[in-house]
């Protein structure tokens, strides 16, 4: 849809204390961690708008994987149904060397012994699920397209937020609300505007190429795989419901090998190359039970994507402007964690607000619960694959945190309270 320059809320001149019902949040980013947040606030009976900067929505990217604590939260918002139409229950993950010999493996999901299955599913398929539901449930009169977040402002009780349509540079929409969410990816517009001197990414000076390829079923046909070391690595998992049902498989995988280097290649996720580019280097990797270079062959798109990465910051909150997902946490993106976390803030971010009827404390308290969440998460984070650990990935970046803009803290509201459950109540 496009933008119609955004509803008409009304500032509620210096009043924080808000009855939860009247509250309206204002959602910069479409993505998985945008959408998701649309549906909890909906299903807290908090009013929100999504601006997405995309001219349209797209079923972009391959696959990504959905841990049972994310599935828990798309559960309760009466999602399993389409979410076991479209992806794949993991039932488990196994490694392998270089040679396709078997070195470890774990069950996944409910076949680990989980209340909710983990889902290999495409990504582009989950955030169309995610956006039909928001269009349900929400309306399609408050999504909005070809609205990228430029610039906000705090006024007395509010914050109103500007949008341009980057095709044209022209301004596209305004909107006011009690909050604003920078749900907007790793190249966060909103969290430039806290951290202006913040680098770009760190490239790992390692590379990535994923796609997608139809074939036969290996192994339980719902394995994951991850072969080699961090030398030169290769995960594979089947993504598609509707191809395991024809006996087929649609198989998501992702090459990785070191280029070094500092210099960071086109980071874009829909940056398309030839498999000349990597294809020799996995030449010999035909194993009984996969046939890499076949899988790598047979896919129609391929694309590149470098391994890259963020020092954490050491606050999201500022006023009543927050931010949920990959800008507020950037992850490799073959962790199996990143759609996985954004849920999880989108799901703490909804009850959070639902409970605490002061918009500023709420940011600050569902601050307090996700950001040391994630941390620990990425203090352990899987940069050698699913489930495994890499030695540059760990506790030392932990520690190095960001500080915002100076200034930006004077006069803030304090911390949060207790933590709660992530998902609580939901
Ligand atoms: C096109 C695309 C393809 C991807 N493919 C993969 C993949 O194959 N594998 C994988 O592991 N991860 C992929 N990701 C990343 C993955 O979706 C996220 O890391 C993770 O799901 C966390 O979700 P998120 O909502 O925080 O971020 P994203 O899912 O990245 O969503 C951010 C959204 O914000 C929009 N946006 C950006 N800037 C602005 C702005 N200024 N104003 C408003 N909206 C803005 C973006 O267009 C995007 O829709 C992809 C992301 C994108 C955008």
């Amino acid at each position: 849809m496009a933008p119609g320059g955004g509803r008409a809320a009304v500032c509620r001149r210096g009043a924080n204390r808000l009855d939860s019902r009247a509250m309206n949040v204002i959602i910069a980013g479409g993505g998985i961690g945008g959408l998701t947040l649309a549906l909890c606030l909906d299903h807290a009976g908090i009013e929100c708008e999504v601006y997405e900067a995309a001219p349209e929505f797209k079923p972009l990217g391959v696959g990504i994987n959905l841990l049972p604590h994310s599935v828990r939260v798309l559960t309760i918002l009466g999602l399993q149904h389409e979410l076991a139409i479209s992806g794949i229950p993991t039932a488990e993950l196994i490694y392998y060397s270089k040679h396709g010999q078997r070195t470890w493996a774990e069950p996944r999901g409910q076949f680990a012994g989980y209340r909710w299955p983990q889902y290999s599913i495409h990504r582009g398929e989950l955030q169309m699920l995610l956006l039909d539901e928001v269009y349900k449930r929400i309306g399609p009169e408050r999504v909005f397209t070809g609205a990228a977040l430029a610039s906000f402002e705090h006024r007395e009780g509010c914050v109103e937020a500007r949008f341009i349509d980057r095709q044209t540079g022209r301004a596209s929409a305004t909107a006011t609300g009690d909050v604003l969410v920078g749900a907007d990816g790793i190249h966060s517009a909103t969290r430039h505007l806290f951290y202006p001197d913040e680098p770009t990414p760190r490239f790992s000076g390692r590379l990535l190429w994923r796609g997608v390829t139809e074939s036969e079923p290996f192994l339980t046909g719902r394995s994951m795989i991850m072969a080699g070391s961090a030398n030169q690595k290769f995960v594979a998992y089947p993504i598609s419901a509707e191809a395991a049902g024809r006996g087929r498989s649609l198989v998501n995988w992702v090459a990785e090998l070191p280029i070094g280097g500092d210099e960071e290649p086109t980071r874009d996720w829909n940056r398309e190359v030839a498999k000349e580019r990597f294809l020799p280097a996995f030449a010999g990797w035909r194993f009984d039970w996969l046939d890499v270079p076949a899988l790598i062959s047979g896919a129609e798109h391929i694309y590149e994507f470098p391994m890259s990465d963020r020092d954490p910051v050491e606050r999201w909150s500022f006023e009543r402007v927050t931010l949920l997902g990959g800008a507020a946490h950037p992850m490799y993106p073959i962790g199996s964690n990143g759609a996985s976390q954004a849920i999880l803030d989108a799901a703490d971010l909804a009850e959070t607000l639902k409970a605490q009827p002061d918009a500023v404390a709420a940011l600050r308290e569902y601050e307090s619960h996700r950001l040391p969440a994630t941390l620990a998460d990425r203090a352990g984070e899987p940069a050698a694959g699913p489930g495994g650990r890499d030695a540059t990935g760990g506790g030392a970046r932990a520690g190095r945190l960001r500080t915002p803009r100076r200034g930006d803290l004077a006069g803030r509201a304090g911390g949060g309270g207790e933590p709660l459950q992530a998902a609580r109540g939901l």
